[in-house]
């Protein structure tokens, strides 16, 4: 029996982490393969994305090999472009099969999990596609920490003010927790960094959160959310709810109350949807186009067909008001994986299945060092306190003791030292350097 894990992300690691210490004695005999095709050879710890782009965290340190985690797994790193459920085949491609121009890669399976989280849910917004980021990846983390700093050695040096007023300001769109949370680190360690530079002062910088909606922050609730707004508007972060992006053409983010902005810098953190292959899937799919799933984690009216996570929408049983979905969260991505290993190997072996029953418990968020908002199992905190709870908290998730021992190590060492504010913008472009000695082009500045 084959049983095929789409996505290496949180659903897809410990879903496969699960069978493999389940099905240990089916995988000994050979009777089950667990094969895993994912993009990267890693999982991403999402949630300290904004602590990695802090410098808090060294990038290697917020992934996971899923090599070394899933041993007893067969690990393909590449896509899965269409599943075609009826045969029981995904077609998937690699670098090798890009390089080779062989075309998509067929893989029969018995058993199905389709995790492919979700994508940035973007608008069709004038200059975004062109001079906008993203903040879901470990690569966009890394490459916005080197572009803050780059922007103020741009301002540090240039005798164009508007060149300097461009460089320090920083547009953040959407005030979940992915925009909040990255805004308040980077916010932070900019702050922090100015320090060290002649010319520009913390003052200088414009940071601006920009909320379609009348809040922030959702996930802590409303009073919390409104004092995630006051803390941030105490910092003289301009946070402008009720408020859209409508371009960023030229490089001018221009908003829906009229203000307009020359800036360098524009990240979209407005929401996610679905993951586009789900599409390209024979599967049942939602309006939103979330995998129709039961409450035990299979995909509706598709036998051997599986989901959950992002990409999944699965009914939160434990709420008041039928027909509530569980909401796209590492909360519950990672507790329907258990539940997910749990049912697939019952199934395998001719067992009952267990529905899927978690009630939010809150959530907490950093908003720079030493510094949160926390709305867990009923109780507020703020500031400090906020903060430790989601060190403690995000440290006991981790996955591996190995991370958390690396995480625990870097957490201590920059308490005892000086924070890190080097930009390693240049590793964007490692041949450049040589290919100006060779005597080629200079890349073209981003
Ligand atoms: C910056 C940030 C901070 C966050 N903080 C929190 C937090 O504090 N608390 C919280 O509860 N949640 C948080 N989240 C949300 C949380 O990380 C997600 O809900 C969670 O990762 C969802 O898990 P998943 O497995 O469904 O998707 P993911 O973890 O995104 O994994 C999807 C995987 O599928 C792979 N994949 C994509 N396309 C394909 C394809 N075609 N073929 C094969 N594989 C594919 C991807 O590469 C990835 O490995 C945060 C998210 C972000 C971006």
């Amino acid at each position: 029996m084959r049983i095929l894990v789409v996505g290496g992300g949180y659903v897809g690691m410990y879903t496969a982490l699960h069978l493999q210490r389940k099905l240990k004695p089916e995988l000994r005999r050979g009777e089950v393969e667990i094969v895993v095709i994912s993009p990267d050879p890693y999982m991403t710890y999402q949630p300290f994305l904004p602590e990695a782009a802090a410098g808090s965290i060294s990038p290697r340190h917020v992934v996971v090999p899923l090599r070394r985690v899933l041993d007893r797994c067969r690990v393909i790193v590449g896509e899965v472009t269409a599943v075609d459920h009826a045969k029981r085949t995904a077609s998937f491609k690699t670098l090798a099969t890009q390089e080779e121009g062989t075309g998509p890669l067929d893989l029969t399976y018995d058993e199905i999990v389709l995790a492919p989280g979700s994508i940035s849910r973007t608008l069709p917004v004038p200059g975004l596609a062109d001079y906008g980021i993203g903040f879901k990846t470990v690569e966009e983390a890394i490459g916005l920490r080197n572009h803050v700093i780059e922007q103020m050695d741009i301002a540090s040096s240039t005798r164009d003010p508007a060149v300097r007023d461009a460089a320090l300001t920083f547009v953040f769109v959407g005030g979940g927790y992915a925009g909040v949370e990255a805004l308040g680190e980077l916010e932070d360690m900019a702050r922090y960094a100015a320090r060290y530079y002649h010319n520009v002062k913390a003052e200088d910088m414009k940071w601006i959160l920009v909320e379609a909606s009348g809040r922030i922050l959702p996930e802590v609730g409303e009073e919390m959310g409104k004092y995630t707004v006051r803390e941030l508007r105490r910092r003289n972060i301009d946070v402008r709810l009720e408020t859209r992006l409508d371009s960023c053409e030229d490089r001018v983010a221009v908003l829906s109350d009229g203000a307009r902005f020359p800036t360098r810098t524009v990240v979209w953190t407005a929401g996610v949807k679905p993951n586009p292959l789900l599409a390209a899937t024979d599967l049942p799919l939602t309006e939103r186009g979330r995998l129709k799933c039961t409450a035990e984690l299979t995909v509706d009216g598709a036998p051997h067909a599986w989901g959950a996570g992002d990409a999944a929408a699965v009914p939160d049983v434990t709420a008041e008001q039928p027909g509530t979905e569980c909401a796209p969260n590492a909360q519950h991505a990672v507790r329907q994986a258990k539940v997910l290993g749990d049912n697939i190997a019952a199934a395998v072996r001719e067992r009952p299945l267990q529905e899927y029953r978690h009630k939010y418990v809150g959530s907490v968020a950093s908003l720079g060092l030493h510094k949160g908002v926390a709305h867990v199992y009923g109780r507020k905190l703020k500031g400090y306190p906020a903060w430790f709870m989601h060190r403690v908290y995000h440290l006991s998730r981790v996955p591996t003791v190995n991370r958390k021992s690396r995480v625990l190590a870097e957490w201590t060492l920059s308490g005892l030292f000086k924070r890190e504010i080097v930009s390693l913008g240049s590793l964007e472009h490692p041949r450049a350097e040589f290919e100006l000695a060779a005597g080629g082009r200079r890349p073209k500045e981003s």
